[in-house]
C-alpha cells in the first residue's frame, strides 16, 4: 500500500486532499493540532481501520523539531503533502504567527524527512497564487514563472495581507532552495492556488472559524454586503475540489516533480458571484446588494493554466457550480440561522 503523510488535515483545503487520498486507496497519516480535531476526522470517516487512517499531533509547525516524530512510520511514509500554514488576517506578531509558521514549517518537515523518511519520494507543498503575484500590477500574464518579489521589509510591516502573501513567498523558496543545496532523497512540487472557493469537507467549531476564503461568500449570504461589495482584491478563482484533486495527482504523475502548479480556474469578481448567488438561490436576493458593481479593472491581468491542464490532466468546473455548492454548504452548516 502507498502511505501518504497529510499535514494540517483539520484544513479547508486538506478534508478534500483526504478523502480524494482515501478513495484512491492511500492509506494516510494526518497531522492536526490536537486530540480533539484529529478525533473529529476520523468520526468523519468511520468504519477505517487505524491503517487506513490514523492522526498525529503537531501542535505548532514552527517549533524545532515539530515534524521530528510524525514522519517516523511503519511501514514507512512514500509521499508527504505538506498543506499546513497560517491563512487568516487574525494576528498582531507577523513573524511569530504567520511567518515563523509557514517558512520554518516548511524548512521543518523536510529537514525531518531527509534525516528520518528515506522512503519519501515526493513532497507537495501547498503554495498559493499569493507567492506569484506582484503588487504592482506590472505582470500582465501570470504563469509559474512569476515569483512575488515581497521583501522582508514589507512582510513585516502594517499590511497584513502583504505579510500572508509574504509568507507564502518565503515558504516556498524556502523549499526550492532546501531541495537545490540538500539535494535530499524526494523531489518537492508546488501547488498555487488562487482564492478557493467550494463545499465545506471539514468539521467547524463554528461559522466564524470558518476558512478565510469562504468568508466573503458566508458574509453576501448573511446579508453584511447589502449596501455594497468589498474591493474583488484578487480575480482569479479555483474550486477546492480542484485544488485537492492537483495534490493528489502531484504524487501521481511522475512528471510533476520539480514543478509548481498554478491551478486558476478562471477570473471572477464579487459581483459575479453575488450574481450567482441569486441565481442559484432566489431565496437569498433579499440578502444580496440591488445593484452590485463589477470592480474588475478593464487591464486586468491573465492567467496561463495550461501546466496544471497538461501535466496533472485537471478540468476546472465553472464558477457557477463553485459559487453555488459553496452556499449550499454554508446554509447546510446554518450559515443562515446566525
Ligand atoms: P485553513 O485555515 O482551513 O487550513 C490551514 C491549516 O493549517 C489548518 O489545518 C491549521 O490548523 C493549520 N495550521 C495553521 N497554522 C498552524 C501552526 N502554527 N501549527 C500547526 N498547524 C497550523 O485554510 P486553507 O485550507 O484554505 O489553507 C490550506 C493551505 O492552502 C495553506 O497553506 C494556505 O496558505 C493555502 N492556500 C489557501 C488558499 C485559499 O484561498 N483557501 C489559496 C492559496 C493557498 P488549525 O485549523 O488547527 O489552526
Amino acid at each position: 500500500m502507498v502511505k501518504v503523510l497529510l499535514t494540517g488535515g483539520s484544513g479547508f483545503i486538506a478534508a478534500h486532499v483526504l478523502d480524494i487520498l482515501l478513495e484512491r486507496g492511500y492509506d494516510v497519516v494526518t497531522t492536526v493540532r490536537s486530540e480533539e480535531k484529529g478525533q473529529r476526522i476520523l468520526e468523519a470517516h468511520p468504519n477505517l481501520p487505524k491503517e487506513k487512517l490514523s492522526y498525529v499531533v503537531v501542535e505548532d509547525i514552527a517549533k524545532d523539531g515539530a515534524f521530528d516524530e510524525a514522519v517516523k512510520s511503519d511501514p514507512p511514509f512514500d509521499y508527504v503533502l505538506h498543506t499546513a500554514s497560517p491563512f487568516h488576517f487574525k494576528f498582531t506578531d507577523p513573524v511569530k504567527e504567520v511567518l515563523d509558521p509557514a517558512i520554518k514549517g516548511t524548512t521543518g518537515i523536510l529537514k525531518a524527512i531527509k534525516a528520518s523518511a528515506p522512503t519519501v519520494k515526493r513532497v507537495v507543498v501547498t503554495s498559493s497564487f499569493a507567492a506569484i503575484i506582484n503588487a504592482d500590477n506590472s505582470v500582465k500574464v501570470y504563469d509559474e514563472s512569476v515569483w512575488n518579489p515581497v521583501t522582508w521589509e514589507e512582510a513585516t510591516g502594517n499590511d497584513k495581507g502583504q505579510t500572508y502573501r509574504a509568507s507564502k513567498t518565503f515558504a516556498e523558496r524556502a523549499a526550492w532552495e532546501f531541495v537545490e543545496k540538500e539535494k535530499p532523497n524526494f523531489d518537492v512540487a508546488t501547488i498555487n492556488p488562487p482564492l478557493v472557493f467550494g463545499p465545506i469537507a471539514h468539521h467547524l467549531s463554528s461559522l466564524s472559524s470558518l476558512n478565510t476564503s469562504n468568508e466573503r461568500v458566508r458574509d453576501l449570504i448573511q446579508g453584511k454586503y447589502k449596501d455594497g461589495l468589498p474591493p474583488t482584491g484578487v480575480y482569479l478563482w479555483v474550486d477546492v475540489r480542484e485544488v485537492a484533486l492537483a495534490h493528489v495527482r502531484a504524487i501521481e504523475v511522475a512528471e510533476a516533480g520539480g514543478k509548481r502548479f498554478f491551478t486558476a480556474a478562471g477570473h471572477f469578481s464579487n459581483k459575479q458571484v453575488a450574481d450567482i448567488v441569486r441565481e442559484t438561490h432566489p431565496e437569498l436576493a433579499s440578502k444580496l446588494p440591488e445593484n452590485p458593481v463589477d470592480d474588475t479593472p478593464a487591464d486586468v491581468y491573465q492567467y496561463n493554466n495550461t501546466l496544471v491542464r497538461q501535466v496533472l490532466g485537471i478540468q476546472f468546473r465553472s464558477l457557477k457550480e463553485s459559487v453555488g455548492d459553496t452556499v449550499t454548504s454554508l446554509i447546510k452548516l446554518g450559515a443562515l440561522a446566525a
